[in-house]
């Protein structure tokens, strides 16, 4: 991905930095060649060349750009979990997620790490968006999902002969788990997405306290992807398939719903992050029944969604790190809502917006394996950067809308927000 020469300068406004420090009023960001060279008091910033681009906060927020820790590009805004496997074919799919990716950077979200992907979309998606080609979050790959026979992902019954290629490799064992990781090695993929348990989804068969793979299964994806230096993630709400992708050696835990004192413990001593995604549970209470969910599935959805917020917060206070990801891409839960997720966790959670801030932007460039990279307003990281026309610290929801949106940066380069569409008008392409 290009990055910008020269020098912008952001002035008239607030710095929330990432880094969990206090907001400094009066603040200024200078950018050198798409790196930041200063974040700090405007009085103290250095002098600006008088070529260097200006933007005025007005007075608002000036921040590092969003991560969403658990996107799914190619979820195309589904009505039935059914529809993920059967609805569209690759091209089609394909097509969907580079607009997803489009709507993810218009909303602020400069990064994003994928918690699993239909075929082998995300590897394409993430190499178009490093050549520029198309706009969209600096992307941490996953590829097609792992679970185990009769587990949560294996829904079609076999009478339909309708296998799940495009969606998950469901493994018996652990040659089949070896066999899948060593697939996604060949597609090139970064996070290898399984399936230790349930879901609310399901509750008679794979309810939310059901394993769905194996310690020997989990075990075997881990010691082959971390081999050829891939990292492991899992679906992981019943409390005991926690601990075992903990003890199995995951990277990091997706959802971590059902957390009791030890799994707190074997988390912590592993320093493995935890990507709630609770914004997906409260979509499914607040508008499952207008996608057809029954009554049984909604209230189990709001077992989890109790128990989420609970274990997200002894987490959090017990010095654990969690990312912000909402697990967006169902028609109840569309693409486009992912601030939502960052308002739940102020609102319902009972974190600071500062607190939820700082999962956003450096926990979630720290799980990806970039925190040196980007996430922060730190001198000599990228220029990631929202520029907020409000004062988000007070205000958590001014995320939510994008038309608030004085500009989104990637590499310093203006790429959304409305400096990004006065600058469409002013300069439409050639030819
Ligand atoms: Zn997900």
């Amino acid at each position: 991905m290009k990055t910008a020469t020269g020098t912008t300068l952001i002035t008239n406004g607030r710095l929330v930095d990432g880094t969990g420090k206090a907001v400094v009023s009066a603040a200024a960001l200078v950018i050198e060649n798409g790196r930041i060279a200063y974040a700090g008091p405007a009085a103290a910033a250095p002098a600006a060349a008088s070529g260097a681009q200006r933007i005025d906060a007005r007075g608002g927020t000036i921040m590092p750009g969003l991560v969403e820790a658990h996107f799914h590009a190619t979820y195309f805004n589904v009505e039935k979990l059914e529809d993920l496997d059967i609805k569209y074919p690759v091209e089609y799919v394909s097509l969907l997620a580079s607009v997803n990716c489009k709507l993810a950077l218009e909303c602020g979200y400069t990064a994003a790490r994928s918690g699993g992907c239909l075929f082998n979309v995300d590897v394409w998606l993430k190499t178009a968006i490093e050549s520029d080609l198309i706009p969209g979050p600096r992307l941490a790959s996953s590829g097609r999902e792992i679970c185990s026979a009769g587990g949560l992902m294996d829904w079609n019954p076999e009478f339909r002969k309708i296998g799940m290629e495009g969606l998950v490799f469901i493994i018996n064992g652990q040659e089949d788990a070896r066999k899948a990781v060593r697939a996604l090695v060949k597609d090139g993929i970064e996070w290898v997405k399984t399936y230790p348990t349930g879901d609310a989804a399901s509750p008679d068969i794979n309810d939310h306290h059901t394993l769905c793979m194996t310690f020997e299964e989990m075990h075997a994806v881990v010691a082959t992807a971390h081999n050829h230096k891939l990292k492991v993630t899992g679906h992981c709400r019943a409390t005991q398939g926690i601990k075992n992708a903990l003890r199995a050696g995951y990277d990091t835990i997706e959802h971590g719903t059902f957390m009791d004192d030890e799994a707190l413990d074997l988390l912590l001593e592993r320093g493995a992050p935890c990507i709630p995604a609770l914004y997906f549970e409260k979509a499914s209470i607040e508008r499952g029944s207008e996608f057809g969910l029954s009554q049984r599935v909604i209230d189990c959805h709001q077992e989890t969604l109790d128990g989420g917020s609970e274990s997200a917060r002894r987490i959090l206070r017990a010095g654990g790190r969690l990312g912000m990801g909402g697990d967006y891409g169902f028609g109840w839960n569309p693409h486009g809502d992912y601030a939502r997720e960052l308002t739940f966790f102020v609102k319902d959670v009972g974190l600071t917006p500062l607190e939820v801030i700082t999962c956003a932007t450096k926990s979630g460039a720290e799980i990806m394996g970039r925190g040196a990279e980007f996430g922060t307003l730190e001198k000599g990281k990228l220029a990631d950067v929202l520029v907020v026309d409000g004062d988000v610290a007070a205000d958590i929801t001014l995320l939510e809308d994008r038309k608030k949106f004085i500009a989104v940066l990637q590499g310093g380069i203006i790429k959304a927000g409305q400096l990004a569409q006065r600058l469409a008008v002013e300069a439409p392409i050639a030819g």
